[in-house]
């Protein structure tokens, strides 16, 4: 008898567990619009000329693998708060920002996590509803208390603006406020430029922690600049604040496990201790991070050519997936004969379109029409092309009717 007897079978990942899904059906017809991962029109994994061009780089270079420091590459480091709050913020320019190097976004809010777990013990993080799902886990496993706040207004399919002020007001003073910097997941429903000036009244008058998630910089928009801009209005006005970020999609590391935590400060004294315990809390997790795709995003971003060239195959991925939202929404319309309005797939933003589709609905398209997505009602238009959108249209509209 093993001495496992009483682990029980975990349940697969919503998320991954599509991809494991997919990858079992048969149908030549199937689709994976699970996982949030770019594919090209062809519908095939994209490598950045970029990134190749980097990796080149380093080669000849003939850099080394000795370990980096516990806080990551120096060089990395400098790039990705110069790229987040802009180079000649005032964040910046005074040395207010500990920023850690980081298992990509992921690893990013785990340590923040531990963080807050260990000097704010009795603060909880409020995180949207609904969220990209690993923050629940992320806060539970860091044993950090966590509650809702109302984001997505079902009537409307668009933002519940009214009910999130409310309960972030309602929150009790000096809460952590989960936010999706830009491209909300799941849902692709971003406040406008004055909903977060609004968001950010708040926040300052309850004296809560803003905590920002970054995973699409870039990637929403095509412009870098643009998708920093709530993160940066914020900053802006002195409050403290945290922000994880991620290299996965705009640059398609995902593999690579590449991004950081920064911790902006009210003075570069706080910055410095933050930044030491920061380390400290990595040091007995996993030591120091890898230092390939650190290397990849500073060589990228620190050459003027890459940095462009980069600029313009974001460009490319981001105008690839507005294309397909345009082509999606038009056969919606054109097919359905009720005339119903689809246009919130248009206002939407980044690589997720949010359905409606309920999990019965969303069961009737996987079980009949081979397409794999989660059961929120969510696909990812990054694994869609112009080609599937006529098929894809047909399913949704037979199975929400
Ligand atoms: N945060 C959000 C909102 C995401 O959508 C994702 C990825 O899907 C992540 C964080 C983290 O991704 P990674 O750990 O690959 O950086």
């Amino acid at each position: 008898v093993s001495r496992f007897e009483g682990v029980s079978m975990a349940p697969p990942d919503p998320i991954l567990g599509v991809s494991e899904a997919f990858r079992a059906d048969t149908s030549d017809v199937k689709l994976n619009l699970g996982v949030g991962a770019y594919r090209t029109e062809e519908l095939q994994p994209y490598v950045l000329n970029v990134v190749k061009k980097a990796e080149n780089l380093m080669l000849e270079r003939g850099e080394n693998k000795e370990y980096l420091p516990i806080e990551g590459l120096a060089a990395f480091n400098k790039v990705t708060a110069e790229l987040l709050f802009g180079a000649d913020s005032p964040v910046i320019q005074q040395g207010r920002v500990a920023t850690v190097q980081s298992l990509s976004g992921t690893g990013s809010l785990r340590l923040a996590a531990a963080f807050i777990q260990r000097y704010f013990p009795d603060a909880k993080v409020l995180i949207s509803s609904p969220s990209w799902g690993n923050h629940k886990n992320i806060f539970n496993d860091a044993r950090v208390p966590w509650a809702e706040y109302r984001y997505y207004d079902p009537r409307t399919v668009g933002l519940d603006f009214e009910g999130m002020l409310e309960d972030i007001e309602a929150a009790q003073d000096g809460s952590f406020i989960l936010l999706h910097g830009c491209a909300h997941n799941p849902t692709g429903i971003d406040p406008t430029p004055e909903q977060w000036a609004k968001i950010a009244d708040l926040i300052e008058e309850k004296n809560h922690i803003p905590f920002f998630d970054v995973a699409y910089q870039g990637f929403a928009s095509g412009s870098l600049d643009a998708d920093a801009s709530s993160v940066r209005t914020f900053a802006s006005r002195g409050l403290e604040l945290f922000v994880a970020q991620s290299y996965s999609k705009n640059l398609g590391l995902y593999s690579e496990r590449i991004g950081a935590i920064n911790v902006v400060c009210s003075s570069p004294d706080a910055a410095a201790r933050v930044k030491s315990q920061l380390k400290r809390i990595a040091r007995p997790m996993y030591s120091n991070p890898p230092v390939h795709g650190a290397r990849i995003v500073a060589n990228v971003v620190g050459d003027p050519n890459l940095f462009n060239e980069w600029k313009q195959e974001m460009e490319l991925m981001a105008g690839r997936i507005k294309n397909v939202r345009k082509r999606l929404f038009d056969n919606l319309s054109e097919k359905d004969n009720n005339e119903k309005d689809w246009s919130f797939i248009l206002r939407q933003i980044g690589m997720f379109s949010y359905t409606g589709l309920n999990k019965a609905q969303s069961d009737n398209m996987t079980d009949k029409w081979h397409v794999y997505m989660t059961k929120d009602g969510r696909i990812s238009l990054a694994g869609l092309s112009l080609a599937k959108c006529e098929y894809l249209a047909q399913a949704i509209i037979d199975s929400f009717y």
